[in-house]
């Protein structure tokens, strides 16, 4: 399928969504941009949209290939995914293992303590609100969700988890927590969308414990794209 990209339809923190020739389908385009802090740190580092675009098409195509329904139809480019354009759920699904960030500041856990069972959050997709967490009634209150619908991206949400820790671990790399998001496609139902990187994955080195994601911008520790890279190469996807 050769289609082009036409105008820009959202231009987000880090990626810019384009029209294409064809109205059900987008072209998301991953940008060296980062952002942290609800955007209140700002930055840009070359070759982060490549290595961010690449790593998520890799991991879109291997959930997919395991059963998972995602918005992904074809890469385009290192940086350049044509997409199933969905009606989005402005809901962001957290899933963590691990004892990481928020959940530290929060509920006041040791970071790194290892959870009984994986646990999933909602947060609200707001950034005028700073995208807070949002209890299951909260998610009902706001008609978000149905609980089917809830039960239904909760248990997609697991099953990616499960996925794609047992695929890291393969790369020698613990996976922490992720964000996801999902979209609704009017014959498809929810499908996995946005995108699966270190920009929205914590992903520790089985041996010494040290970031290779996000968190490394977070804390102020540039350059990240070299942390990346080693992603990409653990995946087996460059040298
Ligand atoms: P943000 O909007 O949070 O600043 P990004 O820079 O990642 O984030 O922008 C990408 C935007 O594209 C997000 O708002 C995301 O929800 C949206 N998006 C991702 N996949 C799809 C899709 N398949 N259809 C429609 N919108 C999508
Ligand atoms: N995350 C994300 N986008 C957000 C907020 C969180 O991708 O807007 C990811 C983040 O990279 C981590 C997980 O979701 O893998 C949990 O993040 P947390 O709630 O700990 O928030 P943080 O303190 O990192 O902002």
């Amino acid at each position: 399928m050769i289609l082009q990209k036409l105008d820009l339809l959202h231009r987000g923190k880090a990626k810019d969504v384009y029209r294409t020739e064809d109205d059900d389908l987008l072209c998301i385009h991953f940008r060296d941009d980062l952002t942290a802090g609800d955007g209140t740190r700002k930055g840009s580092e070359e070759g982060k949209g490549r290595a961010a675009g690449l790593i998520s098409a890799y991991l879109f195509r291997y959930l997919s290939d395991h059963g998972i329904p995602t918005h992904q139809v074809e890469v385009m480019g290192p940086q350049d995914i044509l997409v199933k354009s969905l009606s989005m759920v402005p809901v962001e699904v957290v899933v963590r293992q691990v004892a990481a960030g928020s959940l530290v500041k929060r509920l006041g856990l040791p970071a790194g303590q290892v959870l009984p069972r994986p646990l999933v959050e909602w947060y609200y997709k707001r950034d005028d609100l700073g995208d807070p967490l949002l209890a299951e009634e909260h998610v009902r209150l706001l008609h978000l969700l149905t609980d089917e619908e809830m039960a239904q991206i909760r248990s997609l949400a697991l099953g990616i988890f499960r996925l794609l820790s047992q695929r890291f671990k393969e790369a020698n790399l613990l996976l922490v927590d992720m964000k996801l998001e999902f979209g609704r496609h009017p014959k498809e139902g929810f499908l996995l969308a946005d995108e699966v990187s270190p920009d929205t994955c914590r992903l520790w080195d089985e041996e010494t414990g040290s970031s290779l994601d996000k968190d490394l911008f977070r804390q102020g520790k540039a350059p990240i794209v070299p942390a990346y890279r080693e992603v990409l190469h653990r995946l087996g996807l460059e040298e």
